[in-house]
Formats: C-alpha cells, sequence, structure tokens
C-alpha cells in the first residue's frame, strides 16, 4: 500500500542512486561509453517501460530514447492520453553497448540489479517490457516477443506486485512500418491495465432505419367516379 510521504523518501533514493551509477564499472562497457544512461521521468510513476539498451544519441545525451525509436514511444504514449514526465523510462542495459550490438549475457547479469533497484524504487503498477531482452529478463521466460507481447501477466518483481505488459520494440515499427497498428493495438489496452476500468467499449452500431412505409397510392379518379 502506497503511502503518499513514503514517495519522496523512495525518489531522493533513486536520486542518489543515479548518481553513484555515474562511476558504474560493473563491466566491460565502462570503457566504451560516453555516459551513463540510467533512466528518466516520473520517480513515482505508475506505468515504467523498460527497452534494451542506450544507442547512439542516448549515449551522447544521457537520457533513454531520445533517438527516433523515442520519436516512436511519444507518439503511442500520446495515443493514450500520456506523456514521458508521467511516465518512467529505462533499459535492461544502462551503457551503450558499441555499434549497438545486442547486450552480452555477462552485462546483463552485471546491470541487472540496477533495474530490479529501480522496480523497487518506484513500484510502478504496470512494466511495459519493450522488445525481447526486457520481456526475457523481467519474465524470467525464454519466450520471444511475437509469442507474448499484447498478454498481461502479474508478476512479483523486485518485491513489487505488477502487471508486466510485453511489447515489441518501438524501434520495429522504424524498419517495418505496419508494425505501428500492433504497437498502436497493445498500447490501447494500458488505460485498463493502469486502472483496471475496462475501456469504453465502442459506441453500438446505428439502428438501420425502418424503411418507410409505402404512400398508398390514390385511386385512380375514375375508379372513384365509378362507385357511382
Ligand atoms: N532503444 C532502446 O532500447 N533504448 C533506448 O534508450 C533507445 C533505443
Amino acid at each position: 500500500m502506497r503511502t503518499v510521504s513514503e514517495a519522496p523518501v523512495r525518489a531522493a533514493e533513486l536520486d542518489r542512486l543515479t548518481a553513484e551509477w555515474q562511476g558504474c564499472q560493473k563491466c566491460a562497457l565502462a570503457r566504451t561509453r560516453t555516459q551513463v544512461v540510467v533512466g528518466s521521468g516520473h520517480p513515482d510513476a505508475d506505468l515504467m517501460f523498460v527497452g534494451e539498451a542506450p544507442g547512439y544519441h542516448e549515449d551522447r545525451q544521457g537520457a533513454p530514447f531520445v533517438g527516433q525509436a523515442g520519436k516512436v514511444l511519444e507518439s503511442l504514449l500520446g495515443s493514450i492520453g500520456l506523456a514521458r514526465p508521467q511516465v518512467y523510462i529505462a533499459n535492461v542495459l544502462k551503457c551503450r553497448p558499441p555499434g549497438n550490438r545486442d547486450p552480452q549475457p555477462d552485462e546483463i547479469a552485471a546491470c541487472e540489479g540496477h533495474l530490479f533497484a529501480q522496480v523497487e524504487l518506484i513500484r510502478p503498477k504496470v512494466i511495459c517490457t519493450l522488445g525481447n531482452f526486457a520481456t526475457k529478463l523481467l519474465s524470467g521466460q525464454p519466450h520471444g516477443i511475437t509469442r507474448v507481447h499484447g498478454r498481461a501477466q502479474p508478476r512479483r518483481i523486485a518485491g513489487v506486485d505488477l502487471v508486466l505488459y510485453p511489447i515489441f520494440h518501438p524501434a520495429a515499427a522504424l524498419y517495418t512500418p505496419a508494425m505501428m497498428d500492433t504497437l498502436g493495438a497493445d498500447f490501447a489496452k494500458l488505460p485498463e491495465l493502469l486502472t483496471g476500468v475496462p475501456a469504453a467499449p465502442p459506441p453500438p452500431p446505428p439502428i438501420p432505419r425502418e424503411a418507410p412505409a409505402p404512400v398508398a397510392e390514390p385511386e385512380p379518379e375514375y375508379a372513384q367516379l365509378g362507385l357511382f
């Protein structure tokens, strides 16, 4: 159960760790990075995103998802009425792998403690994992994102009971534009996961109007005349 007073304490601890991790030497990426990209956003967010690793722009600017994939993520957030400052965004790895290669198992093992500490302090209701690396790490399962995207899973992670919600990595839409439809459909389920309130059902289709009753043909005048 959250109390208002503890949130500032957790936020201060997150700030302290963010500063401490700037000097992290736990893996070889420390030798090639420009800076450590810990995360950004609301320290008490209900919704947390976890991507893969910083890329070129993130490594330069020190913030996650500031390149093209970040634009896609911001657009998807906008589609459900949210903006970056309302959520928290982090990555599996806090340092850029050279040439944006895949994270290596030893790097993930060295870095995962940072991510679990972030989850413990932020206490999100929903963690949305972006792509395979975050999904496999936080679900503890080997299943790929194609199989599990859009499927909410209740989990306890770093002592926090939450919903794990895997979706495709936003960068997938940069290579395959049709992926934007899948991402949009999966994103559309997030508000319900956050509030527990089902999204308003679509309005019912309009009731077809009854065909107007045929207007009775007036009898020809000659028939009336014929009555007499
Ligand atoms: N891709 C990621 O997974 N993380 C970033 O921060 C940027 C791109």
